[in-house]
């Protein structure tokens, strides 16, 4: 691929009024208060790099990557500047044009595109977890002499985690209970494979329960976003080529996934394919297949509980289900079937400050954010946090026990299902 057709055009980024409206929306410059840290700020930079002006310094690439991709600022700007958009495209370039360090290759093109190396990679912290040494070098207070980004990483990790990736636990193709209503495919995702098997399974029950026949590949792979956030995108292409190819011998009226940053994206993968004529209609129809799993819900029908779950939730939008892919209503409305007390937070559809890796990459940032947005879940007085993305439920599970809260973190499917077992009275559910 030509580096130079990655750059951003003129139109992308000439026209930026220099308005403003973007700055305040933006999460890394409302921590920091520093206008480099804001969309319009990684506007100019843009333009004056293309310009000629500005050269590819560490400063400036650190610029380009310190943004979250939360995609406030592309829902804001009044003349339809993607600043966002901006920011991956110049990762995409840099990455062709700049001496890269040796461990991408590594991780983009080894790692995250052979699934059973992620797999692998999690049984240190399995074993660490199940043989007790988290609980002794907890108890011991050892964990305190870690440095602060360390302590947290440590504590990133939800306990326990699955002893089993979840791809080998289930088979190819679970059977819908009672009567077949339709017949769908399910984007197992690397983060509930390995971490939030639990959120995954209770997906997959859900989607049983409600007459689903689901077609679960085992050697689907990344979705790729991992590549498109650090510019790889001749990987991204790979991976998308690959998922594609898996999903499309089947005949499935849906692709879901309960995963907001894989589902969107999943959509996208026709837009990268669209001047490819071998792959463009075979990209298109794949995205206009995939749902998130509260969308398909709506969309086709859930059973309700007959019974709701005793608890106060809240409910956190991860950027990527409620920007990227524009669904806020639905995992609401799943909530409010589940739970008896669903309420609002402020700030609901704030960046918790996660973006994947801020927190190795851009740990004080990443850090304060989440501060901030812990604090909003604490005003709200929920017992229970609700969100769509692993990598959010990361980040919130980490706040909440680096203030000490007694929330825990549940996808809102995952709440449904539990909804369905605490019902008794079948007799009572009725259809949405
Ligand atoms: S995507 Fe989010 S973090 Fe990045 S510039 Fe826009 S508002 Fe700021
Ligand atoms: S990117 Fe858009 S919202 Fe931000 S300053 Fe420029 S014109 Fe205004």
């Amino acid at each position: 691929m030509n580096p130079e057709s990655l750059l951003p055009t003129e139109e992308q980024y000439l026209f930026c009024i220099r308005c403003g409206q973007c700055v305040t929306e933006c999460p890394t410059f409302r921590v920091t208060l520093k206008e480099t840290q804001s969309p319009r700020a990684r506007v100019m930079l843009v333009r004056k790099f293309l310009e000629g002006e500005l050269s590819p310094s560490p400063n400036f690439v650190d610029q380009i990557y310190s943004c979250l991709d939360c995609l406030a600022c592309n829902a804001v700007c009044p003349v339809g500047i993607k600043p966002a958009d901006l920011a991956l495209q110049m990762r995409a370039y840099l990455h062709k044009t700049q001496p890269q360090p040796w461990i991408k290759p590594l991780v983009f093109r080894v790692y995250f595109t052979h699934p059973r190396l992620i797999e692998l990679s999690m049984l240190p912290f399995v074993l660490y977890q199940r043989l007790g040494l988290q609980r002794l070098l907890h108890s011991l207070k050892a964990n305190n002499l870690l440095p602060a980004q360390l302590r947290d990483l440590e504590r990133l990790l939800p306990n326990p985690l699955p002893l089993r990736p979840l791809r080998a636990s289930l088979p190819e193709l679970i059977p819908a209970r009672g009567e077949r209503k339709r017949r769908v495919g399910f984007f197992l995702g690397c983060f509930q494979n390995t971490i939030f098997a639990q959120g995954s399974a209770a997906s997959i029950k859900v989607l049983a329960e409600n007459g689903c026949e689901i077609f679960m590949p085992r050697n689907v792979r990344c979705c790729g976003m991992p590549h498109l956030g650090y510019g790889e995108l001749d990987t991204f292409l790979e991976l998308a080529r690959h998922n594609i190819a898996l999903f499309e011998r089947e005949d499935l009226e849906a692709i879901v996934t309960d995963c907001a940053t894989c589902g969107s994206t999943l959509k996208e993968y026709g837009h990268y394919f669209k001047d490819n004529p071998k792959w463009s209609k075979k990209a298109e129809k794949f995205s206009r297949k995939v749902r998130d799993v509260s969308e398909f819900l709506l969309e086709t029908g859930f059973r309700r509980p007959a019974r709701k779950l005793p608890l106060k939730v809240t409910y956190h939008d991860p950027c990527h289900l409620r920007r990227a892919q524009g669904m806020w209503k639905q995992p609401r409305q799943i909530l409010e079937a589940s739970v008896e007390e669903f309420v609002e937070m402020e700030g609901a559809d704030t960046c918790c400050g996660s973006a994947g890796t801020q927190i190795l990459t851009h740990y004080e940032t990443s850090m304060a954010i989440l501060e901030r947005k812990i604090k909003q879940v604490e005003a709200s007085g929920a017992s229970v946090l609700a969100t769509g993305c692993p990598g959010c439920q990361l980040q919130l599970g980490l706040g909440a026990k680096k203030r000490g809260l007694k929330v825990q973190v549940f996808h809102p499917v995952e709440l449904l299902d539990l909804a369905y077992s605490y019902s008794s009275d079948d007799s009572q559910e009725e259809r949405c």
